[in-house]
């Protein structure tokens, strides 16, 4: 697994050690308990990055979700506003954020094998089919009564000005994860920067990088992009 990953990731770790690290850095920085620290995350929606064995999270309170299709941050302010209610008194807020993708074990891109099944399946399945949205057509437009499309045709929209270096890409979803990973990051340092209150009350860090999914029972790793705390701009 790590050969495949090296030849795609100058640096990554499991998902658990990268955040367990930025737990403690933040405890040791900021003079608190690791257990004041509440993480929100901003992940796609599939299982995979939610499954307590591979993430292993620092969370033993559960983490605040963010993240719609592909880990952008769907709940946007409301749902920010709502977190910033949760953090214990005197604590601090975690923000782990980011898309993910699949390595199979024998090397391929965007793929894995999930328990139970003998076949592998796109991962992320969801960006998937936005890519291919994308580089089918050139009409992009969001019909405010279709709930189900927005999500799809959101990102669609905002990786359009990408979409030849996307189509001209060695492996395109590998591209267009690396793209979305740079919107997720623009829009929750936007959305946390903007807050009205958050930032005055509580220290606020964020994680970003690229979740790397593997087969079956393989924990997920992290290609670590920014690990930062948040300051008015
Ligand atoms: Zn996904």
């Amino acid at each position: 697994m790590q050969k495949i990953l090296n030849q795609y990731f100058a640096e990554y770790k499991t998902m658990s050690e990268v955040a367990h690290n930025a737990v403690i850095e933040i405890a040791h920085r900021e003079g608190i308990e690791m257990n004041s620290i509440i993480v929100a995350t901003s992940f796609c929606f599939d299982e995979l990055n939610h499954q307590a064995s591979k993430m292993n999270l620092p969370a033993p309170q559960g983490t605040f979700i963010m993240g719609g299709l592909a880990g952008y941050p769907f709940v946007g302010e409301i749902g920010l506003t709502a977190f910033s209610d949760h953090v214990p008194d005197g604590g601090a807020a975690l923000f782990i954020v980011g898309p993910h993708i699949g390595f199979s074990r024998s090397g391929e891109i965007g793929k894995i094998k999930r328990v139970g099944q003998h076949r592998h399946t796109n991962t992320c399945g969801a960006l998937m089919m936005v890519q291919d949205h994308l580089l089918s057509t050139s009409i992009h437009q969001i019909d405010p009564a279709d709930y189900s499309m927005f999500q799809p045709e959101f990102l669609a929209l905002r990786l359009l000005p990408r979409v030849d270096e996307i189509r001209n890409a060695d492996v395109p979803i590998l591209k267009t994860t690396q793209f979305v990973y740079d919107e997720i990051e623009k829009e929750i340092l936007a959305l946390i920067q903007l807050h009205p209150t958050l930032l005055n009350k509580f220290p606020v860090y964020i994680l970003g990088g690229i979740v790397i999914n593997t087969d079956e029972n393989l924990p997920n790793y992290f290609s670590q992009k920014t690990f930062q705390k948040i300051v008015f701009t």
